[in-house]
Order: structure tokens, then C-alpha cells, then sequence
């Protein structure tokens, strides 16, 4: 799929612009805080309903304006589609979809990216609450099947919570938690078992992008790590394991208040060439793991929907090395992959690069052509 035209209207710091973009590599150079990461949070916006960087919409508007817009035109199977959102700082946003007024639920699907920024190192270095909501977004764009399973886990992980504060202040009996593990037990060897599905396909995946990105220097692995089954391996199915987890686990569970194993305490081991990355990586080495996890979904997206995705790429390239960065541009270019880039410095891309620039100062975006930009 592909991104043809953006108009903003009051939006962040742009007062009015209209891009048309190229259906390959789309560079916008600029100084910091001129706008470069504004255009592709607007795009991310249209396809996601919400920014990766602000979580009120009124902190979109231009300062001092009474409301803004987004208007994106794509292509989806060569078909040209419209989406528009308008926002206002007392009201609701609309959204419409070929100037139909829809809600955000059927807005999901319609336009598929990947982005990368730089706050996603975070996936490697930060919590594992991260790395779990990364895996789980992206099964949940594939099985909707899935989506519905963990809001049932979470509901019943909810459930059984409520009911160890309720033993511990000795207003239930234990034996209520007989009726709510194995409930609980069902719907996390569901999840756990579609997870460990994924991170098998995703493992193969990532390592073929680092392999690629790193000039075949690294091999990136992935794998699940199931709580508990470091001291408790799992013998049987899941089912009967997590069974036998929760009911052993009770006590300690009912003294803290909290369920203490499942899925949602499990987290994902990414390791490059054998080393752990979160503890032994270096800052390059974390920016090409998730690099490499996010190109992966490039291809887990086009496996299920037929084409790739748009790839917003903001401010990647400060951190690669020049090797690294030219295997980035050559795999997008190859691929036909419709990508948007910022950078600060044109330097990054060099003369025979196929690229189209846009310089952005100070809320406004100037001409595009082919090669170098000039002056
Ligand atoms: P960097 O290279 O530092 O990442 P950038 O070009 O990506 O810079 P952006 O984040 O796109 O910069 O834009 C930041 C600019 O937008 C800042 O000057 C900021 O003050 C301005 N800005 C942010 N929100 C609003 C708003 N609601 N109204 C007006 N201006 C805004
Ligand atoms: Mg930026």
C-alpha cells in the first residue's frame, strides 16, 4: 500500500501544508524542532487513530487555533482512498473514511505502518510489560481471535485478584479459587501457546533483517520466556501446567494480593550472537535489534494483508553506522518499500541514493527532486 497526499490544517506547528508524496523513498531533512517528526506522527495518526507521542488530541492542535485537521490519501490494491480527522479542543474528533463518518474501530486496517522512533529502544532496554504489548499487537493485527482471548484472560485475571484481596481480608473462602484457576489456567495455555507460535515465526524473521542490516555480522534471537518454568518445567500440556501453577501458588498469591504466574508475567529474551542485548548490547546493537524487530514486521504485515506497510522511519539514522545504514536504504529500495525518513543531516544519504528530499524549516516543507538537495 502506499501514502499519496497528506494536508494538515492547524496541526502542531504547521498553519496549512499539502505534500504529495513518492511512492519510494521520501527524505525529510530539516533542523531539530522544525517539523520533520510532526509529519510523520500525522501519518502514523490516520492509520492508528491515536499519536505515539501525545495521548489527547488537543495537544495536536496549532497552538492558539480552535481546531485542526489531517487528511490522508492512500492507495490500498491501487484503489484511492480518503481519510480525514478533525479535531476541536472542546469536542470529540471526527474521523471519516471516504466521507463517511466511522468510529476508530473501523478505522483499524484500513492503513498499515510500521514506524520506528526512538523511544522504541525502550523494547529492548525497558520492562517487559513492552515487549509483551509489542508481541501482542502484532498477533492481534493477524487473529482477531487472539485479541478476543486476552480481554477474556484479562477479565479472569481481574477476577481472581479481586478474589485473593477478598481471602485475605477473610471475606471468601479459599476454596473459590478452585472454581476460578482452572478458568484461568485454559485461557492462558491459549495465549502462551499462540505467543510461543509467533515468537518462532518472528525469531526467523528478525535474524534474517539483522543478519542483513548487520552485513551477516549478527544473529538476532528471540525467545519466550514462560514465568515459572525456569524452576517448574512444563511437563504435559499447558493447560494441566498452569492448572498445577495456581493452585501450588495460592498462598503466596492471596498474601500478595496479586496472581503471580501467567502470561502476564512473561516477557521475551532477545539475544544477538548469544549475548543478552538488554544487559550486553551495545546502543548500535540495541538500534539494529529493534530495527530488525520492527522490519520484521514489515513482512508479517505483507504475509497477512497481501502488501507491505508504509515505513515511517524518525531519526534512525544518527545511530547506525555508516555500513548499517547503507544495508537500511539498500533493503528498502529493493523491497519497493514506500518509506518515510527524517534526519537532520542530508549527509546520511549519499548522491546515488534514490530518494526524493523535502526540507522542512520551521513548520512549512519545501521542494522535492531527485538526487542531493540543493542548498
Ligand atoms: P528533531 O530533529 O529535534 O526531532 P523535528 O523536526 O522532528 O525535530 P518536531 O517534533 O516535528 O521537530 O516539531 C517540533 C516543533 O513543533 C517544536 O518547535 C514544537 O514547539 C512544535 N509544536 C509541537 N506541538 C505544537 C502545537 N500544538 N502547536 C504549535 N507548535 C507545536
Ligand atoms: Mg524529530
Amino acid at each position: 500500500m502506499k501514502v499519496s497526499s497528506l494536508k494538515l490544517v492547524d496541526y502542531r506547528n504547521y498553519e496549512k501544508l499539502e505534500l504529495k508524496f513518492y511512492d519510494d523513498l521520501n527524505i525529510f531533512i530539516g533542523c531539530n524542532a522544525q517539523g520533520k517528526t510532526n509529519i510523520l506522527e500525522a501519518v502514523y495518526y490516520a492509520a492508528c487513530g491515536s499519536s505515539f507521542r501525545s495521548s489527547t488530541d488537543s495537544e495536536l492542535v496549532r497552538w492558539n487555533a480552535p481546531g485542526g485537521s489531517i487528511s490522508l490519501g492512500f492507495q490500498r490494491f491501487g484503489v484511492e482512498n480518503q481519510l480525514d480527522f478533525t479535531f476541536y479542543r472542546d469536542k470529540r474528533r471526527t474521523i471519516a473514511y471516504n466521507g463517511r463518518k466511522i468510529s476508530v474501530k473501523e478505522l483499524i486496517g484500513a492503513v498499515n505502518v510500521v514506524l520506528f522512533a526512538p523511544d522504541d529502544l525502550q523494547l529492548i532496554k525497558g520492562a517487559p510489560a513492552g515487549r509483551r504489548r509489542f508481541l501482542d499487537m502484532e498477533i492481534s493485527q493477524a487473529s482477531p481471535a487472539y485479541y478476543h482471548e486476552l480481554i477474556k484472560y484479562n477479565r479472569l485475571l481481574q477476577q481472581r485478584n479481586s478474589l485473593l484481596k477478598e481471602i485475605r481480608e477473610r471475606r471468601a473462602g479459599r476454596d473459590m479459587l478452585e472454581y476460578w484457576n482452572p478458568q484461568l489456567a485454559e485461557s492462558a495455555a491459549k495465549i502462551t501457546a499462540k505467543r510461543l507460535e509467533a515468537v518462532k515465526k518472528f525469531n526467523m524473521l528478525a535474524n534474517l533483517m539483522q543478519k542483513r542490516i548487520s552485513g551477516n555480522e549478527e544473529n538476532l534471537s528471540i525467545a519466550y520466556q514462560i514465568k515459572g518454568s525456569e524452576n517448574e518445567p512444563i511437563a504435559g500440556n499447558l493447560k494441566i501446567w498452569y492448572n498445577e501453577m495456581l493452585t501450588r501458588s495460592g498462598e503466596e498469591d492471596v498474601y500478595r494480593g496479586v496472581t503471580g504466574i501467567g502470561p502476564h508475567r512473561d516477557d521475551i529474551i532477545i539475544s544477538v550472537n548469544g549475548i543478552n542485548l538488554r544487559s550486553f548490547g551495545s546502543q548500535g546493537q540495541q538500534r539494529t535489534g529493534v530495527l530488525a524487530m520492527k522490519l520484521s514486521e514489515l513482512e508479517f504485515i505483507r504475509s497477512e494483508t497481501g502488501e507491505y506497510p508504509i515505513l515511517l522511519l524518525d531519526d534512525v539514522m544518527s545511530e547506525l553506522d555508516a555500513g548499517r545504514r547503507q544495508q537500511l536504504l539498500s533493503f528498502i529500495g529493493r523491497e519497493g518499500i514506500q518509506t518515510l525518513i527524517t534526519a537532520t543531516d542530508e549527509a546520511y544519504f549519499d548522491m546515488q541514493s534514490v530518494g526524493r528530499y523535502f526540507r522542512v524549516a520551521a513548520g512549512s516543507v519545501a521542494g522535492a527532486g531527485y538526487g542531493k538537495a540543493d542548498g
